[in-house]
């Protein structure tokens, strides 16, 4: 292969680093681009130096071109460094020292370079060889390029070991991103070590770097439409259903997303920048004391409030929750009252035996002869019996819960110290049904028992028993 061709070669790998580079600074959101684009314009800075070397005749022309290259290539490891810790997000080994120390080596390799005929740290002989029918350079290593290349290797290490551990951890898309990485990082190692063996007198390096650049940007932006966070985080913000709004520690708008629109209609007339109170449906709302529900216009909206930077800001996001609201209170009627009677029903009587009651006095009451209601009458007429009982207990009781006990039996709790005056009471209901003029007629009986010992049960009992004395000795009658 001649050196025209390789010159070309290399002139053709400059033009296309420089377009990845451009197209990485331009994303430069994807965290690594933007170093990863750097170190790519340093590659084409060297290639487009070697391409000028090979087709040099004279020592000096050569070296001429070589200060070139070393504008990019001094500074790979920092470059790779830089790209690697970001991409991977590792600050503990690639830390500041570290990339310091590096960046200080670099500056000192390019200097170096640019003196050597006075020192020959970098190359200790410079030479020309003509045994591939085209001048190359043979260049012997000094003391400050061995210093150099120990940072390439370092920076190299650094990337294949941590893209390593990385890929192992990842799955996915991710996983398959980090492939390229690793692929990407680990060609450019194997040619710099063939180079170093002196296996070949060609530096073949500025070709593996095309090849490392595709990997690497085929991993980086393959995938760019998910790993380009400020999308990820635009979309998330206007697709999500609960309404969210930015506002500073002004209280005026910094960000709304569509969702809040919808929740609150008023905001499509609003500018940013203005008082969140000029939002009509949030004039109510109180921005000092951030209650976390507030009902306006029969809904019912949970506010979920966060802190942004120490009181700079507060991001609101606020949920309609009406419906689930609304299903909870129909869950929990269902599951508390009775449906013929809309009363509690006995299983909340029971759960709530011990809470609901402290000190009073338990009323059991049955309606009489029930069943030749129902004989007589038909089971619909019953239940309507039924109902309309519960109506008359709930009017002329609305101070405490009526429970539907059982079938025809009721119960109620009265905080009261005194039979006498619960007796009273109930004993004016039994009357009031007793002289209804209704199609059905009907009467009830009841026990009453005092409670303050703690034991419900037995105070429960002891009412029915005596709801049942009443019951044998000739019903609608109340006992205590
Ligand atoms: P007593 O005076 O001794 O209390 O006699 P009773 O007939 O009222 O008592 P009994 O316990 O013999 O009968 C109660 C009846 O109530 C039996 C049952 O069919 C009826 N019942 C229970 N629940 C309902 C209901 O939801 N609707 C209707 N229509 N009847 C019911
Ligand atoms: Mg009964
Ligand atoms: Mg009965």
């Amino acid at each position: 292969m001649s050196n025209v061709i390789l010159s070309s070669l290399l002139m053709v790998s400059s033009i296309l680093l420089c377009i990845l580079a451009l197209y990485g600074i331009k994303n430069k959101e994807i965290p690594g681009a933007l170093y990863f684009s750097l170190l790519m314009l340093a590659m084409a800075v060297h290639s487009i130096g070697y391409s000028f070397e090979l087709q040099g005749n004279t020592i000096e022309q050569m070296y001429y071109f070589i200060r070139i290259e070393y504008i990019g290539t001094s500074f790979y490891p920092t470059l790779i460094l830089l790209f690697a810790r970001e991409y991977i997000d590792e600050k503990k080994v690639a830390n500041k020292c570290v990339l310091t120390l590096l960046f200080m080596i670099n500056v000192f390799t390019l200097i170096f370079v640019n003196t050597n005929s006075y020192h020959f740290l970098y190359y200790s002989s410079i030479a020309l060889d003509f045994s591939l029918g085209f001048p190359i350079m043979i260049l012997n290593k000094g003391i400050w390029y061995i210093v150099q290349t120990i940072s390439l290797y370092f920076s190299l290490f650094y990337s294949v070991i941590f893209f390593f551990i990385r890929y192992k951890k990842s799955t996915g898309y991710y996983r398959k991103r980090i492939a390229f990485m690793l692929i990407g990082t680990t060609i450019p190692f194997i040619t710099f070590f063939i180079y170093m063996l002196g296996a070949i007198y060609i530096d073949v390096s500025p070709f593996s770097y095309l090849v490392m650049s595709l990997f690497i940007f085929h991993g980086l932006l393959r995938y760019h439409s998910l790993a380009f966070m400020p999308v990820t985080y635009e979309m998330i913000f206007n697709s999500v259903e609960e309404a969210v709004m930015v506002i500073d520690n002004e209280k005026l708008l910094v960000r709304f997303n569509p969702a809040s629109k919808l929740l609150f209609p008023s905001l499509n007339e609003r500018k940013l920048g203005e008082p969140i109170h000029f939002v009509t449906e949030l004039q109510d709302y109180n921005f000092d004391t951030n209650p976390k529900i507030y009902e306006f216009d029969k809904k019912i909206l949970y506010f979920k409030i966060v802190n942004i930077g120490n009181d700079k800001g507060y991001i609101y996001m606020v949920s309609d929750i009406t419906e689930t609201e609304q299903s909870k209170k129909h869950l929990e009627i269902l599951a508390t009252k009775d449906a013929l009677t809309g009363l509690y029903n006995r299983r909340y009587f029971m759960d709530n035996l011990y809470t609901d009651h402290k000190e009073g006095i338990f009323v059991m009451i049955d309606i009489d002869h029930f069943k030749n209601i129902n004989d007589t009458f038909g089971h619909i007429q019953g239940d309507h019996v039924l109902i309309d009982f519960s109506k008359q207990l709930m009017q002329s009781f609305p101070e405490q819960p009526v429970y539907r006990y059982g079938g025809e039996e009721f119960a109620m709790f009265f905080e009261s110290k005194s039979l006498d005056k619960v007796y009273e009471k109930i004993e004016t209901f039994r009357k009031e049904i007793e002289k209804q003029n209704n199609k059905i007629i009907y009467t009830f009986s009841a026990g009453l028992a005092p409670y303050t010992n703690g034991n419900v049960i037995k105070a429960i009992n002891q009412a029915d028993k005596l709801l049942y004395e009443g019951k044998k000795t000739g019903r609608n009658q109340i006992m205590y």
